[in-house]
């Protein structure tokens, strides 16, 4: 099948793309690298009657770097962060989770703020993000605002922007020295998208321990103290704190996603009891 007809657009700047989207009234549809969009566009599940193709708006992909956080351009490939081309808030996490997602073909066009603009739950972003903490960055007729990591995803596919508005950037706390991590995905095999994710990040230096459980049917639910939960997993114990948490992302016990949730969630506590330097 082939894409119903659309305008195509490639504005330069963001206040460009902002007001194409503004003028098309709903009808008008962002491209960051097409890896969604253009399969969506191809099975005609997305007709937009204008596409603003994201892809030659250069600040899209700075960064910047704060004292306590980098901003990266939503527009920074999969690939970018996998090479590490861009600053690494995580010590190593984004990288890792990066060369994990597709094959490289889809790496190298796919963009962070794509992934998060699409929100399919069992992206690989979507829970990173969460973990992290980061603030979305959006831009819009009215200037920018920023839109914390709880506020970001409302449901499967759909999140705070507007259609009229653009993912500019994305702000990630930069972890402490200290800081540990572990991330785990099952899929059936590498790159695919996750039939279950649960992930860890102990930052002592903020005084942070949250648990991420993703690739459920609507948000990632995030354990805000996840302390307790990791020690008791990782002591091969704590089956009622998980299933407390598995049951808060909407995970029934007896079922095939409640088994998978639980065993990514155990393994994810394990790795992160079992955190080792990451390789520069
Ligand atoms: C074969 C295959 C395997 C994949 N496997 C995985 C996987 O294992 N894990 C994973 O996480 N992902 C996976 N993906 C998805 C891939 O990571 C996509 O890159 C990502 O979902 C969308 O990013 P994109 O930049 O291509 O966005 P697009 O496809 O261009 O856009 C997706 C949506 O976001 C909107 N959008 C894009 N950018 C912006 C912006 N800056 N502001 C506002 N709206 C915007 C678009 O309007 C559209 O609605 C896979 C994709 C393919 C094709």
């Amino acid at each position: 099948m082939k894409a119903a007809r659309f305008d195509y657009l490639r504005p330069a700047s963001v206040d460009e793309a902002v007001a194409a989207l503004a003028a098309g009234e709903g009808m008008a549809k962002a491209m960051g690298g097409g890896q969604s969009l253009g399969p969506m566009l191809n099975l005609r599940l997305a007709q937009p009657a204008q596409l603003v193709d994201l892809r030659a708006i250069a600040a899209l992909r700075d960064c910047t770097s704060l004292p306590d956080a980098e901003v990266l351009g939503a527009g920074v490939t999969h690939a970018a962060i996998e090479d590490g081309k861009v600053p690494d808030p995580s010590r190593g996490l984004m990288p890792w989770v990066a060369r994990g997602i597709a094959y490289r073909a889809v790496r190298n066009r796919g963009t962070l703020g794509g992934s998060l603009a699409h929100a399919d739950p069992a992206a690989d972003w979507i829970s990173v993000m969460a973990v992290l903490d980061a603030t979305c960055i959006v831009a819009g007729a009215a200037g920018t605002r920023r839109v914390a990591q709880p506020d970001w995803m409302l449901g499967a596919f759909t999140t705070a922007l507007a259609d009229d508005e653009v993912l500019a950037a994305v702000s990630i706390p930069r972890l402490g020295p200290a800081a540990r991590w572990s991330y785990y995905k099952v899929n059936r095999k590498t790159g695919e998208f996750a039939e279950a994710i649960a992930a860890f990040v102990a930052d002592p230096a903020r005084g942070v321990c949250r648990a991420v459980i993703g690739a459920v049917d609507g948000p990632p639910h995030v354990v805000g103290d996840a302390a307790a939960l990791a020690a008791a997993l990782a002591a091969g114990h704590g089956e009622d704190l998980a299933e407390t948490e598995l049951r808060a992302a909407g995970l029934l016990p007896g079922n095939y996603e409640y088994q998978v949730h639980a065993v990514a969630l155990r393994r994810a506590a394990l790795a992160l009891a079992e955190f080792k330097e990451p390789h520069p």
